[in-house]
């Protein structure tokens, strides 16, 4: 879609709605300096035709001879600006109205308005950025977490690209090789070569297992562990997630599609943005009503990285909580035994022989809360202290990819193991080749393209 309009400029507000400090109108492509001459008056009339990349001006925005805005304009010259065309940024007051008027002048001067992303699909298309890098800014952009922040940084940086590139040129350099072997198949693959190739599949799908051995935690760190609480009514799912938010810091309270029935919120638990269900506790309907919260909680179970199951360790354990138990063996589940401080009457012995793991608290008094972080801690970080600086793959896009290359891979090693034709081998390598294209955007479908850019905000 954007592809064609390389050529025109666009323009946009890139700052934040609402007030403000300062608020900033960004222009990229051809004309962004004629046109920001033709409605920029700077001092001794100097035009930003005129200016030097990377440079400041103080001057006035003048429509028909009447001020609209003190500004500041900084000019970035291609091909060293953000989008590798000339950009110009006109930074106005922070209001609204300024800004909106700003915008409008220079869109009748000639500029049309950026769709959402498209300053940094021109990063991306004009080569500044690959496809995984130009995904890395919108992650930045939304990171809730320290930890998402600096692996989206390293992205940026080009640290997974780096990666994938490496295990690009691996394959590339195999292909080249084997090539001539296949010009000449009769005389099949000599033992020596067989070695050789058999250690240079088995280097290229180490290293894609490094890559993704991460993988789920980065998935993680960016977008949220999906959690939902799940138990009989008056365990105290509503009371343990209660404690949890008074804790701990809310990223987002009441977040958008809270049901009667379900209500959803994000907590930063150390570091790990944690979307935390509360459901309505029944999995069985008993009328119509419970029907459609019994269809949501089993939705919502399914999507859920992880189930906290909760107990009430005053009751024994009943038919429910057993039919619960049972719904839940394929799912990772975290076990919690609630209202620890009142006498106790469940069977810990036969709780803990299901789940070894089981955490104790009192969601009322706040009692042993942090065990439940602990365990959900380590849930994600599987024991080991996270090293943001590691974790390299976090996008699902970008996991699917690498995870359909090492199929490829694994299974070429088989073929080899089976002495089969070299051919065989090479294609499973040119295929693997064509996912790790897709993820830096090489050969991307234009479409597809369109769709990952349109996700960003518009200005960016
Ligand atoms: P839900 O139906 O599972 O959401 O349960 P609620 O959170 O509404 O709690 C049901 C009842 O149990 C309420 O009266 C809570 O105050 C009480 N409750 C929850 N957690 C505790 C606890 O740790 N100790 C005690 N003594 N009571 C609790």
């Amino acid at each position: 879609m954007f592809k064609d309009n390389l050529a025109d400029t666009i323009a946009a507000i890139s700052t934040a709605t609402g007030e403000g400090g300062i608020g900033i109108v960004r222009l990229s492509g051809k004309d962004a300096l004629a046109i920001a001459g033709k409605i920029f008056v700077g001092k001794n009339k100097a035009k930003p035709v005129q200016f030097k990349s990377y440079s400041m001006h103080y001057g006035k925005i003048i429509q028909d001879g009447k001020l609209i805005d003190e500004v500041i304009l900084s000019v970035m010259r291609k091909p060293k600006s953000y989008t590798r065309q000339d950009v110009v940024e006109i930074n106005c007051h922070g209001g609204m109205l300024s800004l909106r008027k700003i915008l409008e002048l220079v869109l009748s001067c000639g500029c049309r308005l950026a769709a959402p992303g498209e300053f940094t699909q021109r990063a991306f298309l004009n080569g500044r950025l690959d496809l995984a890098q130009a995904e890395a800014v919108i992650d930045i952009i939304r990171a809730k977490t320290e930890t998402a922040l600096k692996i989206s940084l390293g992205q940026l940086s080009g640290n997974l690209s780096g990666e994938v590139n490496k295990i690009r040129q691996g394959i590339l350099d195999i292909l080249v090789m084997q090539e001539a072997s296949i010009d000449f198949p009769e005389e099949g693959i000599l033992p020596q070569e067989q070695t050789k190739l058999a250690g240079q599949l088995k280097a290229l799908d180490t290293q894609l297992d490094t890559l993704l051995s991460c993988a789920t935690e980065g998935r993680i760190l960016r977008e949220g562990l999906h959690a939902v609480i799940c138990g009989q009514p008056n365990v105290g799912k509503s009371s343990l997630l209660n404690a949890l938010l008074k804790k701990e810091r809310s990223i987002v309270t009441a977040v958008a599609g809270t049901t009667r029935d379900t209500i959803e919120e994000m907590l930063d638990i150390r570091g790990i943005p944690v979307k935390i269900v509360d459901t309505a506790g029944i999995l069985v309907a008993r009328n119509e009503i419970e029907r459609k919260a019994v269809a949501r909680s089993r939705e919502q179970i399914k999507l859920a990285d992880l189930v906290i199951i909760l107990f009430d360790a005053s009751q024994p354990l009943g038919a429910d909580d057993r039919r619960l138990i049972k719904e839940l063996k394929a799912k990772h589940v975290i076990a919690v035994m609630n209202k620890i401080d009142l006498k106790m009457r469940i069977n810990r012995q036969e709780l803990v022989k299901i789940f070894p793991g089981v955490v104790e608290l009192a969601a009322k008094t706040g009692r042993n809360l942090k065990h439940l972080e602990d365990a959900l801690y380590n849930f994600v970080h599987q024991g080991k202290r996270p090293d943001a600086e590691l974790i390299l793959v976090s996008n699902l896009r970008h996991i699917q990819a690498l995870r359909q290359a090492q199929a490829l891979v694994s299974d070429a090693r088989r073929l080899l193991d089976q002495r089969l034709s070299l051919e065989f081998i090479t294609q499973n390598l040119k295929d693997a080749c064509v996912y790790l294209d897709k993820l830096l955007g090489k050969d991307f479908p234009e479409d597809l393209l369109d769709k990952i850019f349109t996700d960003f905000c518009i200005g960016k």
